[in-house]
């Protein structure tokens, strides 16, 4: 299987999906507060049926950010529509189940860095790993 990269495989959710993205100021120009995907690419499948099943809704949003913050997928978004909970829950998750890399799972919870959200093959690489252990995991 080939290596998951923003380039290919979130990129272009935001191009795809780009009225979930925007908003239309008072003059009635477009624009969009939508800073970037900050996620692994292994999320971009997850995302992409997130984003997919919002606008099946039709709901009224803007989406600013999607990030992982603290291993776990963070949205934010502008909206006074209650219905976007139930959806970005579901996303958030299989996230937490989901190698933000390689997009398999299960997670595995490293005692260290239970904050990287990755599978074993993926943390066995990766190479900013901590090799500080925990006061208490002596
Ligand atoms: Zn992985």
């Amino acid at each position: 299987m080939r290596k998951l990269t923003y380039e290919q495989d979130l990129a272009p959710l935001e191009a795809r999906y780009e009225t979930l993205f925007t908003t239309t100021l008072e003059d009635g120009t477009p624009w969009s507060p939508f800073w970037g995907f900050e996620i692994g690419a292994g999320w971009a499948a997850l995302v992409s049926e997130m984003l997919a099943e919002i606008e099946a809704q039709n709901l009224e949003i803007t989406i600013c950010n999607i990030r992982e913050k603290w291993g776990r997928l963070d949205v934010l978004y502008w909206t006074q529509d209650a219905d976007i909970e139930p959806i970005i829950n579901r996303a958030g998750k299989r996230a937490a189940q989901t190698c933000k890399l390689c997009g398999n799972s299960p997670r595995f919870d490293h005692p260290i860095d239970w904050e990287l959200c990755l599978c074993k093959p993926c943390w066995d690489n990766w190479p900013a790993k901590s090799k500080v252990p925990l006061p208490d995991a002596e």
